[in-house]
């Protein structure tokens, strides 16, 4: 649970301000909406939700998946995919060193997990987007996860919900990455004419080429209250434009009330929010509840 250390991560000397949310070991932390100091243990038991404001903290894949699937129960695909590395990149070290670090610290081959289970009864597959995972950031075995688990729904008759947390494309597989925009949209072409609905919920942060690809076609596109979601960050566009950006540019509430998403859903009520959505493109599931195992 460790998403928020990366606020404090500047802190080094006893001196700086944020000093004490290091001292506490990581029992605490200093919410970012209300600056109250939360216990973590507390935060989990919200999903990351801060009780006292309702600032969304963000949510690891695993967690995401746990709370949306009854009973937390689900079975996982595709799990030993990797990279290949097939630019043989290096930045700042290999990227093959990069991914062994990364899989140690999170225990996972990429950047997502896709899933099958029940969600309110219903089986639906969902893809859950890993944050930690070199930013969240879509490669080649993202591309190729979401692209299965599209044809597992069209296969078995199954919706699909993917859940985005993304800085956009993986830089250290360039054009590789970049064509899984395109491979992506051309199977959720197929998905929608097997008039299977596709919901996309997008979470802090959904940038760059997953925003410019998968997480804006959805039939429904809702997002999670103040999650960054754009293609460009602001100071690129404020350069490029020469205009200063309006308050609150890029977050959710600014993208609904223009028109780009179709609502924003706190966590605590996403997963009765996607089951009503669920019946009303699909009718009433047919499964009795108590099959949620
Ligand atoms: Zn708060």
């Amino acid at each position: 649970m460790a998403w928020f250390k990366r606020e404090s991560s500047g802190a080094r000397g006893p001196q700086n301000e944020d000093s004490h949310t290091v001292r506490t070991e990581g029992l605490w932390l200093k919410c970012e909406g209300c600056r109250e100091i939360i216990w973590k243990k507390d935060l989990e038991t919200t999903f990351n939700v801060c009780g006292k404001c309702g600032h969304h903290f963000r949510l690891d894949a695993r967690a995401r998946l746990t709370m949306l699937f009854d009973d937390g129960v689900y079975e996982e695909h595709d799990a030993s995919l990797e990279s290949s590395d097939p630019l043989g990149f290096v930045d700042s070290k290999p990227y093959k060193e990069r991914l062994k670090a990364t899989e140690a610290a999170t225990h996972l081959k990429d950047a997502l997990i896709a899933a099958t289970g029940k969600l309110a009864g219903r089986k639906v597959n969902i893809c859950a987007m890993e944050p930690k995972f070199i930013g969240g950031s879509m490669g080649a075995v993202t591309g190729e996860k979401i692209t299965r688990a599209i044809e597992r729904s069209i296969a078995s008759h199954t919706p699909l919900i993917v859940v985005s947390a993304s800085g956009g494309a993986r830089m250290q597989e360039g054009a590789v990455s970049l064509m899984q925009m395109a491979k992506v949209s051309a199977a959720l072409m197929r998905l929608d004419e097997s008039h299977l609905p596709y919901i996309s919920v997008l979470t802090d942060p959904t940038t760059g080429g997953v925003t410019a690809s998968f997480a804006m076609l959805g039939d429904l596109n809702i997002a999670e209250p103040g999650a960054l979601i754009g293609f460009a960050g602001p100071r690129v566009i404020e350069q490029s434009i020469r205009q200063k950006l309006p308050e609150g540019f890029q977050r959710s509430e600014f993208l609904l009330k223009h028109g780009m998403l179709d609502a924003v859903v706190a966590r605590g009520e996403m997963k009765a929010y996607l089951a009503t959505a669920l019946d009303f493109f699909l009718g009433e599931s047919v499964e009795p509840m108590n099959d949620a195992a």
